[in-house]
């Protein structure tokens, strides 16, 4: 059974407890199975990531022990890849440009913000009437059932939920969607682990790996952290960066998240990381559903 798993971090702000928790998940999980674990450096909002985030977290990890079995790429030098994608959706129908504005748009769609963004009302998907196209949308076409490996079924209507999503944005810049799903591809990637806050854009990602034919790796959303005001834990709300002065010690905590309860007196990140893995594999977290 070959498994490649990953860790792939936007470089928006240090690793902090709750990251930590998905990095920790995705090493055990790929460990469990004998398999691989990659890290990818998602900086393709690159407005969005200061520079020497992405050498800020890879030095957190590795003073975790966590090491990739690879060398990390980053999604800021993968462009070429992307817009191949995005030439063969448009190709074969899947993606279209789009020459609305954002103003247009919420002129348009009603007063109802879902998953973060509005749901795009369809106004180019037959053609931008001759003005030019400023961003590419993918045009989604209805419900999309999938499994989850803690979550069980989920099924979420893209039509009705999500709307026809951005592939690549009017400023230029590559949708997280789109490059997380060529990634993914490219690399080989069977099961992917993280955090549950992610669980909504999985449908999309689906749809998008059916459409060029990519195959869908197993899932598994991770529980999120929680910050004291019972909100998730998020660079946004200030989730502090991990303090690595005692780095097996945040591993236990992280797998204390995972219902992993570890022996306190293990000293170093190796015995911590190899207790953990025992845990993981006996509360039966290595199966993987249709596997
Ligand atoms: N880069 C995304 C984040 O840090 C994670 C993407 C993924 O794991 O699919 O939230």
């Amino acid at each position: 059974m070959s498994y490649r798993g990953r860790f792939a971090p936007s470089p928006t702000g240090p690793l902090h407890a709750g990251s930590l928790v998905a990095a920790l998940a995705s090493w055990l999980d790929a460990r469990a199975h004998g398999g691989e674990w990659l890290v990818r450096i998602e900086d393709v909002d690159g407005p969005r990531c200061p520079p020497g985030m992405d050498e800020v977290i890879l030095g957190q990890l590795a003073a975790l022990g966590l090491r990739p079995d690879e060398q990390p790429v980053w999604q800021s030098r993968r462009g070429d890849l992307y817009q191949a994608a995005l030439d063969r959706l448009i190709a074969s129908g899947h993606a279209y440009g789009c020459a609305c504005t954002r103003a247009e748009i919420s002129a348009a769609a009603g007063p109802k913000p879902k998953h973060g963004e509005l749901i795009y009302p369809g106004t180019c998907r037959n053609g931008t009437q001759g003005r030019p196209a400023r961003a590419w949308r993918f045009r989604v076409d209805g419900r999309i059932d999938w499994q989850d490996r803690r979550l069980g079924t989920q099924s979420q209507d893209l039509t009705t939920e999500v709307g026809d999503f951005v592939l690549k944005r009017a400023d230029g810049l590559w949708a997280y969607q789109l490059a997380v799903v060529v990634d993914d591809a490219d690399q080989g990637i069977t099961d992917i682990v993280r955090g549950e806050d992610l669980a909504d854009n999985t449908p999309r990602q689906i749809a998008l790996q059916r459409a060029l034919g990519f195959p869908t790796p197993h899932y598994l959303h991770t529980p999120l952290v929680l910050a004291m005001d019972g909100h998730k834990l998020s660079k946004q709300n200030g989730a502090a960066a991990i303090d690595l002065a005692d780095p097996a010690g945040r591993l236990r905590d992280a797998a204390a998240e995972l219902g992993l309860l570890l022996q306190a007196r293990h000293r170093t990140t190796q015995e911590t990381l190899a207790e953990a893995l025992l845990q993981w594999r006996e509360k039966g977290q290595v199966q993987r559903a249709g596997a």
